[in-house]
């Protein structure tokens, strides 16, 4: 059962490149931040407050998510996929993923999803510490917080109507102290990790060095 592990901080391009990698392999792509975000959505729709962990980890049991291979989320049955990605989900996020109870039932949810399908990219925060520790290859990819902010700029929806670069990267750097810091499997670069910087790299030049590593590393 390949697993490929890719992890690091918000904005490092980790989505782009674990979903290309994925279908480049044809393999199942696992975006557990989506898990987090699918959590932290169910609860501020039936307002549950974010500082009860008793709650949230009550509420992660009984939520019936589904993460299909190809990264489309489903919450009860409805397909979720964009609505976790909304600038308020995002800002509420790293909150919820602090809460140990949430995130051991998010992790048996990857295992079981790893199970499923044999053969995965997963990122996230923790995989190569603490999901996968035994990943047939770990990748760390990190950059600089302005280059990140940028990133996230030209992308996507999870950006608020006028954010601007300044309020990206305070965002950013919010949510990556809130990862780094917390007591249960912070944000951190696995030993056995290869750490990519990509600051200054184009997503090309990314997926071509990383498409390399898992060339060498992983024999078919
Ligand atoms: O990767 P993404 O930005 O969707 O992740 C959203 C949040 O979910 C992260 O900022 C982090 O707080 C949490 N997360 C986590 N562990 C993971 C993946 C995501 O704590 N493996």
């Amino acid at each position: 059962m390949p697993i490929v592990a890719i992890d690091g901080p918000a904005g490092a391009g980790k989505s782009t490149i674990a979903r290309r990698l994925a279908r480049a392999l044809d393999w199942a792509y696992l975006d557990s931040g989506a898990l987090y975000r699918a959590v932290t959505l169910a609860a501020m729709e039936r307002e549950v407050a974010l500082d009860d962990t008793e709650a949230l980890t009550r509420l992660a049991g009984e939520l019936e998510i589904e993460l299909e291979p190809g990264g489309k989320l489903l919450l009860g049955r409805e397909n979720v996929t964009r609505r976790i990605r909304t600038p308020e989900v995002t800002e509420a996020v790293s909150r919820v993923a602090t809460v140990p109870g949430v995130r051991e039932v998010m992790v048996s949810h990857q295992r079981r999803f790893a199970a499923r399908n044999e053969r995965v990219v997963a990122e996230g925060r923790d995989i190569g510490t603490v999901v996968f520790p035994d990943a047939d290859l770990k990748i760390y990819l990190d950059a600089d917080s302005g280059e990140r902010a940028r990133r996230r700029l030209q992308q996507e929806d999870e950006v608020a109507d006028g954010a601007d670069e300044a309020s990206v990267r305070a965002g950013i750097e919010a949510r990556d102290r809130q990862d780094r810091s917390r007591k249960t499997a912070p944000l951190r670069v696995a030993e056995d990790a290869w750490r990519l910087d990509t600051s200054e790299m184009t997503l090309d030049e990314v997926f071509a060095a990383v498409r390399n590593r898992v060339t060498s590393a992983i024999r078919p």
